[in-house]
């Protein structure tokens, strides 16, 4: 390849940091020589990623205004500019770059999933439920756990109205493209619960184990709710202990000790804990083992159990219950779209002596 003098030109204002007036050389190269648009495309995406998303946005524009380019190099051109435009959060103007390629069957995995991308910002579930079928049509990694995400998103908006019946709908579309759908079983039983429908709601949180054991300690006050408005709280009782036994759970465990306190009375309760702290260690047990212990105490050894009771508490108090697998992001509550990596599904409960 032979490098015209134009092109040292416009590198050397390029390495003196006359990045403007290289670009103008650049362009201007471009209208006599198209064998340089791999440069260009090169320099283009340099930019982009340097956060120069103005001089990214020229350098892909001009490219895309040469009659001279291929099929593929305009193709190329109208991807990178596409990815700019995201960049700059000009959300519609990139959408319809990679609708355009999108229909010319060109870059198509890519523009779909950078139109995943999109939608997600926007929150526009239906339209991102769309991009994801096309990207698994189109040969992309398998999207079920995603689609089942923006499914419980509508079917959240949709409870927002206090439209129970489409929200029901879409969560059982989130069951059929993933049956191990977690958040869409918990959402369903919050329904059946308000239509008063708990044997449906506890048949819907049983699953929860099979789904994904770790999640089990949402489920539990729920299962509460449900045995006790039946009436049937010795069933309930009979259920978690099953629990911790097959999963463990410090939640399942202080649920089981509050039952048994409310029949028995604290010693017993204590007792429980216990003997469950023997062999798993955990804050959480040894915060209820103090509040069981207090009850009772007298005197001094009341004033130590209060000291130690403080001490506990700040320790929980500082330990979130929730963690990012992927990017470590704490969390107090349980959200399935994490703030910190915008993965979905990467919080979970915290496992361990200050967790489940
Ligand atoms: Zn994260």
């Amino acid at each position: 390849m032979a490098y015209s003098s134009d092109y040292f030109k416009g590198l050397n204002y390029l390495l003196n940091e006359q990045q403007d007036k290289a670009i103008d050389v650049f362009v201007q190269m471009l209208e006599v020589d198209s064998e340089t648009v791999e440069t260009h495309l090169a320099l283009g995406n340099l930019f982009r990623r340097r956060g120069e998303g103005d001089r990214a946005i020229r350098i892909h524009q001009n490219l895309i205004a040469r009659p001279t380019l291929s099929k593929d190099q305009r193709a190329q051109a109208l991807l990178e500019l596409g990815q700019d435009y995201l960049r700059a959060g000009l959300l519609g103007r990139a959408e319809s770059l990679f609708l355009e390629l999108i229909e010319r069957g060109l870059y198509r995995l890519e523009a779909l999933e950078k139109l995943l991308d999109i939608y997600q910002q926007e929150k526009e579930w239906a339209k991102a439920i769309g991009a994801a079928k096309r990207i698994e049509h189109v040969g992309g990694p398998r999207m079920g756990a995603l689609i089942a995400q923006f499914y419980c998103e509508q079917a959240g908006a949709a409870r927002e109205k206090g439209d129970r019946k489409s929200a029901l709908k879409f969560l059982k579309l989130a069951t059929v493209v993933d049956r191990n759908s977690v958040r869409a079983s918990l959402m369903k039983a919050e329904i059946e619960q308000l239509m008063g429908r708990h044997k449906l709601a506890i048949k819907t949180l049983t699953q929860i184990e099979k789904q994904d054991a770790d999640f089990t300690p949402e489920a539990v006050p729920l299962l509460l709710r449900s045995y006790s408005a039946l009436g049937q709280s010795a069933k309930g009782e009979r259920y978690l202990r099953q629990l911790l036994e097959k999963h463990g759970g410090m939640t399942s465990l202080l649920a089981v000790v509050e039952l048994v306190r409310e029949e028995q009375g604290d010693a017993p309760a204590a007792e429980l804990v216990i003997r469950y702290l023997r062999s798993r260690p955990s804050v959480r047990g040894l915060d209820k083992l103090i509040e069981l212990q207090l009850q009772s105490g007298e005197g001094e050894l009341r004033e130590n159990l209060l000291i130690l009771k403080e001490l506990v508490d700040r320790l929980l108090q500082e330990k979130a219950p929730y963690r990012c697998r992927n990017c470590g992001f704490e969390s107090k509550s349980l959200c399935w779209h994490c703030p910190g990596c915008k993965q979905w599904s990467s919080i979970r409960p915290v496992q361990g002596v200050s967790g489940e």
